[in-house]
């Protein structure tokens, strides 16, 4: 038995349920890669995957996501947009803004963005540690562009060796939460995130997510395949794209093979 209860969580939803067709399973390989295969077998917008287990969790760049089923939340929505909506490289930031949302409309405190996918925690020494990470994959057929967009988070802190620090809500001020609460908090703020951007584009949300990025007009370094590039974060721009003041001016770097460090 799954330690989501669906019926549960449409209860939490209220007059959103319908909006969402939810499976809870007890263990996938990824709640992404599971969706990825309903989607492709028809599954309906709005359909969640959400697993206690992930036996290969994934993260960008066949990095993996590593969970375990008392500390962490992972799941995956489908979406589907019928136009294609200017600039869809800024989803995963939307997605990003909307979880940072339902958290604090929770009551979590210390929530940051850091572009494009990651949902941070300020912690005691002045650092952030990561507390969700954000894996939104696209694919497209006749009846327009779909997304299917995972979301990992940690409820407590991961026991896994990581390279980078991590944290859990317990250390956000939310300890002993409710899972089916925080699921339906994230869903609500989504479903309002995603109709926005479908309309208007991540320009919409651009502000909600700048505000709560963590290197907004700081140094930073760009780290992808060739040398760093180092510049000043002037943040995001109306596509999602990475604004960087350099030495030969603003450069605009896109997601995908680039990672974002303090300098
Ligand atoms: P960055 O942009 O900082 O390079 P990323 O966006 O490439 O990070 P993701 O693909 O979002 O990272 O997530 C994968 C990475 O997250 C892994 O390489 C691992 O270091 C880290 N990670 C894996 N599981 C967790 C977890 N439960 N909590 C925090 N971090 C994790």
């Amino acid at each position: 038995m799954p330690l989501l209860d669906p019926i549960l969580l449409k209860t939490r939803l209220g007059e959103l349920a319908g909006r969402f067709d939810i499976d809870a399973l007890a263990v996938c390989d990824s709640t992404n890669s599971e969706l990825l295969r309903r989607a492709e077998a028809g599954a309906p917008a709005g359909s969640v995957v959400v697993a206690d287990r992930q036996t290969a969790g994934r993260g960008r760049r066949g990095r993996s996501w590593l969970s375990s089923p008392e500390r962490s939340l992972t799941f995956s929505l489908l979406w589907r947009f019928a136009v294609l909506p200017a600039g869809l490289g800024g989803l995963s930031l939307a997605v990003g803004a909307a979880l940072a949302r339902a958290l604090e409309a929770l009551g979590a405190r210390g929530i940051g963005l850091k572009w494009p996918n990651d949902v941070l925690l300020a912690t005691a020494d002045g650092d952030y540690a990561k507390l969700a990470g954000v894996l939104v994959e696209l694919t497209s057929d006749r009846r327009g562009c779909q997304a299917v967009i995972g979301i990992g988070l940690n409820l407590g802190q991961p026991v896994d060796e990581l390279a980078q620090p991590a944290a859990g809500l317990d250390r956000a001020g939310l300890a002993a939460v409710d899972r089916h609460a925080v699921l339906a908090a994230i869903l609500r703020e989504l479903a309002m995130a995603l109709d926005r951007f479908a309309e208007a584009g991540f320009a919409a949300l651009r502000a909600d997510w700048q505000s709560r990025h963590v290197w907004q007009e700081r140094p930073v370094q760009v780290l992808g395949e060739g040398e760093p590039l180092a510049g000043v974060c002037l943040g995001a721009d109306a596509d999602g794209a990475l604004l960087l003041q350099t030495a030969a001016g603003v450069q605009r770097i896109h997601s995908g093979e680039v990672s974002l460090r303090p300098a």
